[in-house]
């Protein structure tokens, strides 16, 4: 907070959320086996619109790290100019320990103890690790049963269920907006430039696709399973349909594979982590190779080896500018909810590359302007902002 210029009292508002919301989930599974589940809805902060931001379902989520992740919402929509605060939430499962019927009576059974917090103006809710658009439809079916037909409650939803064109895709591709204006501004060619993308969920894949798409050399790629890494380039889309069939990175016979978590340490040019939290830490941060960091994932850098890398002079895009395009969409999604109207993808395409071409464009200025690293940059565009609405609004 050093480099800002908010007042002491104002920064004392932004660090702490709003409201943090813990519930109980009993679920009864088909076995006839009841099992309860914990959720969490942290809304971090308001002063620039409603809350927003998604859920998520992995066995390690806890209230620290939903908190720390509504934080970052805040900044995300803040930084990107969307009229939103932050919020985070999720419920502390393994999704591959139930099915189908049973996830569904979760998500349901979750919104009804959290209905009364979030709706259209208040607070709204999008996919994240483990959610999809089929747990946003059963998001916004539940909360109309309690509230009346409502589909800007939750964004991310089914295309043929008031979904936006798009929305699945554009994280990966807002990634990918930019990596290319991140290689224009150091003079590289993305044909000769080297890749490492850890995660094929959506948004690596979609990330891996689109790079491979304007030829990009993507060297390394690994899930939970593994890693597989060809210097001369892998065949991107092959080893997409191959995970897409269901299998995974191990069982995929080409390249030479290799444990998952080293992929992170591979001789690339660019890094794009984009799984989850904490993977680049005080461990491996020393066998970093490559220039340039983009975050896909969520804190995927701890502290210690962000303040490492950036004293060894790699080159990091954060998380709040690199993976805003998910959210940027949301707002679109939202937008063409609230009017009862609907835009074609192409449309929604452009409208995300102005909106991320223009927001790293004003962080990579202040950066140069000020002689700060890019995540600092970010931070003091995003925090002056949420800290002037704040003054402008009063405090009361
Ligand atoms: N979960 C995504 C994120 O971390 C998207 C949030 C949203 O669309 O509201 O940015």
């Amino acid at each position: 907070m050093d480099v800002m210029d908010v007042g002491q009292n104002i920064e004392a508002l932004l660090v702490t959320a709003n409201r943090s919301i813990s519930v109980k989930i009993p679920l009864e599974l088909d076995d006839g086996t009841i099992r309860v589940f914990k959720g969490y809805r942290v809304q971090h902060n308001n002063a620039r619109g409603p809350f927003k931001g998604g859920l998520r379902y992995a066995p390690d989520v806890d209230l620290d790290e939903v908190r720390s992740l509504a934080s970052l919402m805040t900044w995300k929509t803040a930084l990107t100019r969307l009229p939103y605060g932050g919020a985070k939430g999720g419920i502390a499962v393994d999704v591959k320990e139930l099915n189908r019927g049973e996830l569904e009576r979760l998500t349901r059974r979750f919104v009804n103890r959290i209905h009364d917090f979030i709706g259209p103006q208040t607070d709204i809710p999008a996919p994240d690790m483990n959610t999809n658009a089929q747990t946003m439809a059963w998001i916004m079916d539940q909360y109309s049963m309690l509230h009346g037909h409502n589909p800007a409650v939750v964004t991310g939803k089914p295309v043929d269920l008031y979904g936006a064109e798009g929305r699945e895709s554009a994280t990966g591709r807002g990634v990918v907006y930019v990596i290319e204006e991140l290689m224009k501004d150091e003079g590289r060619d993305l044909a000769e430039t080297t890749f490492c993308i850890q995660g094929l969920g959506n948004v690596g894949s979609y990330a891996a696709r689109f790079l491979d798409g304007l030829g990009a050399k993507i060297v390394g790629v690994s899930d939970v399973s593994g890693a597989v890494y060809d210097e001369a380039g892998l065949p991107v889309g092959e080893i997409l349909e191959h995970v897409r069939k269901g299998g995974d990175v191990k069982g995929y016979a080409g390249g030479d594979a290799l444990p998952g978590e080293e992929l992170l340490t591979l001789p690339c040019d660019v890094l794009v982590p984009a799984a989850v939290g904490d993977v680049i830490n005080r461990e491996n941060m020393r066998e970093i190779r490559a220039s340039y960091i983009v975050e896909a994932a969520n804190g995927p850098v701890t502290p210690e080896a962000d303040d490492h890398l950036r004293e060894r002079g790699v080159i990091l895009v954060p998380d709040i500018l690199a993976n805003a395009g998910g959210v940027v969409v949301s707002y679109f999604e939202w937008v063409q909810n609230l009017q009862n109207f609907s835009w074609k993808e192409k449309q929604a395409n452009a409208e995300l590359h102005s909106t991320i071409t223009e927001a790293y464009r004003r962080v990579r200025k202040l950066a140069k302007r000020r002689g700060l690293d890019l995540r600092t940059a970010a931070f003091v565009l995003a925090i002056g902002s949420v800290g002037k609405a704040t003054v402008l609004r009063g405090i009361y």
